[in-house]
């Protein structure tokens, strides 16, 4: 009998100290051994890396699979194949599925729908509100990685899907957060100013302004900015461990920076759209350009990169959030009339190793803000984001060297046709998708079987 079922040859790892060569021994779904020149007798199976980059399994803590429920849009076997192809071993799904999941038993029955269908480890989040203040307890036990509050409310048509998902004022955050704390798990919140954004959503109707712009003007910069103080204030107050999530203006990076030299027990994300494009978008690509918070200004991206550069914002995450084209196209002659959104998950690595190329961000921080820091903040590190014997074999080996452009035609999304990084010049291509030790995504070859995918408990800490 081999000692190994898989060894990965001649991997090319990052990490802080700089790049390390050596082979990679899987056995029962672990990294066994790291070490070098391994005989091949050792072993039933070979993927050679030579000249390729190992990165630890990206892990992408903000998708929206639609699962169950708004399946039109995704489903976790569209969604979690988008992953696999794009390196991504583990996703974190928000609760805003049909129902929302506020309790115990549709958590439980979530995992039950999902798992058959997963091409990637999946921790899911249990929604937070005012209204299932009882269910927190229990979603917690069943295993959520997390919690998701908005702190802004849909728009009126929507109220269904979010419902039990957000809260509308500061006492309502407050007890939330309270309720959360005693789980011991992270609480992500999506900060923007409630009643702010409804007061000028109110005056640019009575303007008449439908344009694209108009999604801009109804959520202003200082919108995220007073938000995240609220929850900031709040959280310092109450001592529990929030997480930001999709920061996209300077003046919250640099809340979230002084809340850090403090010592709150603060994290914070971005995406990639955010890092790419400007509020110009909207006038180029309309309704497929609408996403909570909006595109900001370059000023915002050079200080999100500086945030990023600085450790002040720890990840990347992809806010994947599908929505079919006809809904997108509603939006054409009113924006308001177009759901936010836009989808991601297969895209995330290529734009950050062509942002490494070109300098914006440190190729060696590329493990931390793909896999690592997510692992580290919501607690299953070394198991994820580590490659180091004992951690989990999910694995993503990509050709670094290679420039490509994206076509939305090619990717798993059911929403390719609304992508906006179609056409983008990217570096990197996922050649292996390694999951728990065996080949979820080969390029050229295709996907393993789906429900490969394993359930990924959270793990309160304190
Ligand atoms: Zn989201």
């Amino acid at each position: 009998m081999p000692a190994y079922d898989l060894i990965v040859r001649n991997s090319k790892m990052i990490d802080g100290t700089g790049f390390h060569e050596a082979d990679i021994c899987i056995s029962d779904g672990k990294i066994a051994k790291i070490q070098r020149n391994t005989l091949e007798s050792n072993t039933s199976h070979v993927v050679d890396a030579k000249g390729m980059l190992v990165l630890p399994g990206l892990i992408d803590p903000h998708v929206h699979f639609r699962d169950p429920g708004l399946t039109y849009k995704e489903d976790f076997l569209s969604g979690s194949k988008g992953a696999s192809a794009g390196g991504v071993t583990t996703v974190f799904d928000m609760p805003t599925t049909q129902p929302v999941v506020t309790n115990a038993s549709m958590f439980q029955e979530k995992v039950q729908i999902v798992k058959e269908k997963a091409l990637a480890n999946f921790g899911l989040f249990g929604a937070a509100s005012i209204d299932n203040l009882n269910e927190i307890e229990g979603l917690a036990q069943s295993g959520a990685i997390a919690f998701k509050t908005y702190m802004v409310a849909p728009p009126k048509e929507r109220t269904p899907e979010y419902a039990g998902s957000f809260v509308t004022s500061s006492g309502q955050l407050y007890r939330v957060m309270q309720a959360i704390k005693r789980t011991g798990l992270i609480h992500c919140i999506h900060a923007e100013s409630d009643s702010t954004i409804a007061c000028l959503t109110d005056e640019l109707h009575s303007e008449g302004r439908k344009d694209p712009m108009a999604h801009y003007d109804s959520r202003p910069n200082f919108t995220e900015a007073e938000a995240v103080f609220d929850a900031i204030i709040l959280s310092e107050a109450i001592r529990t461990k929030i997480h930001l999530v999709h920061i996209s203006t300077a003046e919250a990076s640099e809340l979230i920076a002084s809340a850090r030299e403090r010592g709150a027990n603060l994290s914070a994300e971005t995406c990639p759209h955010y890092l790419c494009f400007s509020k110009e978008i909207l006038n180029e690509r309309g309704p497929y350009a609408k996403y909570n918070p909006p595109a900001r200004n370059p000023r915002d991206l050079e200080s999100l990169y500086s945030a990023l550069n600085r450790n002040i914002i720890n990840m990347i995450s992809t806010d994947h959030a599908p929505h079919a084209k006809e809904e997108k196209e509603r939006g054409r002659e009113d924006i308001f009339k177009a759901p936010p959104g836009t989808p991601g998950v297969e895209t995330r690595l290529p734009i950050i190793l062509k942002m490494a190329h070109e300098g914006r961000l440190r190729l060696q921080d590329v493990p931390k803000l793909t896999s690592e820091g997510a692992a580290k903040r919501f607690g299953i590190y070394p198991q994820k984001g580590s490659i180091a014997p004992g951690s989990d074999a999910d694995l993503t080996i990509v050709d670094y060297n290679e420039e490509w452009i994206i076509k939305a035609a090619d990717l798993q999304t059911k929403a390719w046709e609304t992508v906006l990084f179609d056409g983008m010049r990217v570096r990197g291509k996922v050649k292996y998708t390694i999951l728990n030790g065996e080949t979820a995504y080969e390029q050229g070859v295709g996907f393993a079987r789906p429900g490969i995918g394993q359930f990924v408990r959270g793990k309160p800490s304190n």
